[in-house]
This record gives structure tokens, sequence and C-alpha cells, in this order.
């Protein structure tokens, strides 16, 4: 081999390694040609970094910083998503999403809707409500025949209550009692209460009802107080004549002159003078109510005998059993 020869290899030699240089070069040159973009990463825990790359793919660029998607986890934008310069990828727990969602739909309520499509008035009233009084009863000491006796009426009270009214388009919807403060106190009503002992006859029973208090004759309110027994009474009619009575002078045991529609006759078990009340006889001149005045030798305990104007009339009604109530003094 001459010089010119082992020159010539040597340039060739540099050429080669030359051009191997220019290759190496252009590959470094074509890397930082790549584009490169910046990408905010936020972990589920809400660390953030950011990182540089090349790649687009949002699954490319999580592999290459070695950050893996749990199976509770959300990427967003998903993983197959490709991505452009200064975009974020959210990492977050599925639950998390969820809650927040729930969190959202939660902040708008029914009400607040409605109270923007309604206007909602508020006024204070102001309104007087009675107190009905309260009845107590006592037991009676000592002698006495009533059985119940009011001792003291009982008298109404009032109170002045402030409300809070809610009006939704001119309808009320709420109510809410601000105050309220007595103006009257109720008065109570009390009433003595006496166990009476009454000496047991056949067939009579407490009234549940008093009709005294409810009639309006005189010799009704006589007895307003007074509970009746009710009992049912075989009950007949007379009148003053020799046929009736022996004898036709019309004088009743008690010394009275004998009336119709007033006068009855009963056993010596009721005292004269005690009122008996006849529904049967409601509609007559003395509204069914009547006194013994009188007595007679067939007269029980349980036989009442009404006197009458004619002795056509007590023939005419002859014998009857009826319920009456009976007040005794
Ligand atoms: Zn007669």
């Amino acid at each position: 081999m001459n010089k010119r020869d082992k020159a010539s290899v040597f340039l060739r030699k540099i050429l080669g390694i030359s051009i191997i240089l220019i290759f190496i070069t252009s590959i470094g040159v074509m890397a930082t040609n790549a584009k490169l973009t910046n990408i905010k990463i936020v972990l589920s825990s809400n660390y953030e970094m950011t990182v540089l790359t090349a790649k687009t793919k949002v699954s490319d660029i999580l592999e290459e910083n070695h950050i893996t998607v749990l199976e509770d986890e959300v990427v967003t934008p998903n993983l197959s998503a490709e991505i452009s310069d200064n975009k974020t990828i959210k990492i977050t727990k599925a639950s998390q999403v969820k809650q927040e969602v729930a969190e959202a739909e939660e902040s708008v309520t029914t009400e607040e809707i409605l109270q923007n499509y309604t206007s909602v008035k508020e006024k204070i009233i102001v309104e007087q409500v009675v107190i009905p009084y309260e009845t107590i009863t006592k037991e009676a000491t000592g002698e006495g025949t009533k059985q119940n006796k009011i001792i003291q009426n009982g008298i109404n009270g009032l109170k002045e209550i402030t409300y809070k009214v809610r009006y939704q388009n001119d309808i009320e919807i709420e109510r809410i009692e601000m105050s309220s403060k007595v103006i009257k106190e109720p008065v109570n009503k009390i009433v003595e209460v006496r166990t009476i002992q009454v000496t047991s006859r056949s067939g009579e029973r407490i009234a549940t009802t008093n009709p005294a208090s409810t009639a309006s004759t005189k010799l009704a309110k006589s007895v307003e107080g007074i509970t009746p027994t009710v009992k049912n009474f075989n009950t007949s009619a007379y009148c003053s004549c020799s046929k009736c009575c022996g004898k036709s002078t019309g004088i009743t045991a008690s010394g009275a002159k004998a009336a119709a529609w007033y006068t009855i006759a009963a056993g010596k078990g009721y005292k004269l003078g005690t009122v008996i009340y006849i529904p049967a006889f409601k509609n007559q001149p003395n509204g069914g109510w009547f006194v013994v005045q009188d007595r007679g030798g067939a007269i029980s305990n349980s036989k009442i005998d009404v006197y009458m104007a004619s002795h056509s009339q007590a023939l005419q009604f002859g014998r009857k059993t009826l319920e009456c109530y009976v007040y005794e003094f």
C-alpha cells in the first residue's frame, strides 16, 4: 500500500466517523424538536405535580410517570383520551365523585325552588281564644238531700295568642305560635256531690238526666238541683166523687184542695210534697209535673193515683204502667 492509499483510507475513516456523528446529532436534534407538553397531574390525594412529556395519550403520560390508576379511581379525561398543552389530568376516588354529585343535588331544595316562583308573605296575627272552665267535684259533708249542688258557677277565661302566619299566594301555609298571654283566668265550676243512702224500693234507679233542668214550669224549677230517681208506677186515675174517694169533699190528705194536673196520690213511702214528673203527661197543662198531696187505702209504694177533674176522665184513663221521675226533698 502506498502513502496515497493510506491517506485515502484515513480520509474515508474521518468521513465515516463524521457521518456517524452527524447522524447521532441529527437524532438529538430530532428529539429536541419533538413536541413536549406541560401536563398537570392531580392525584386522588390532591397532590399536584407538573410533568413535561412528549406523549399525548392520558394512559401513556401516567405510565411514563409511573402512576397506576386503582380500580376505584376515575381519571378525567379518560385514559384513552388525547391531551394537549397545559391540560390537567385529574385522578379522583369513585366514591368521592358520587358524593360531590349528591351534594350538588341537595343544595337546591324544593322549598327554594317554590320560593323562587311564588311569593311567601309573613304576617303577625293576634287572636283571642276562649279558655273553657273546668268542672271540679267535691264530696259533700254533713246532712243534706241534694245529690249534686252547684257551689260555684264556671266562667270561661280568655287568652290572647300571637301567631306568625306564612302565606303563599295568599293561602295560609304555616302558623307558628309566638306567644300567648292569659287575659282572663277561667273560674272553675264547683259541684258538691253527695252520696245519698236511698232506702231500697224495687225497680228504682238514679236518673242520668234531670228533666227539671230543661222544664219551664214553676214546679220543675223548684226541684232543679235535685237528682230524681226513676221508677215505673202502676198508675190509675181518680176524681173527687164518692165512688173514687168514699167522700166528696175534694180535700186531700195534705189538707189542700185537690187540683187537676197537679195533685197525685202516692204510697206512704213518698212524703207529701214529693214532686213527680211523668213524661207520658208532658203535653198536659202541667207539663207532666205533679205533687204528692194525697194518700189512699189501696195505694202502695208501687202505685200512684192521678187526680182528674171528672170521673169519666178518670175512667177513660184506666190503668197504665208509667215511667215517673221522683224528686224527694
Ligand atoms: Zn170519681
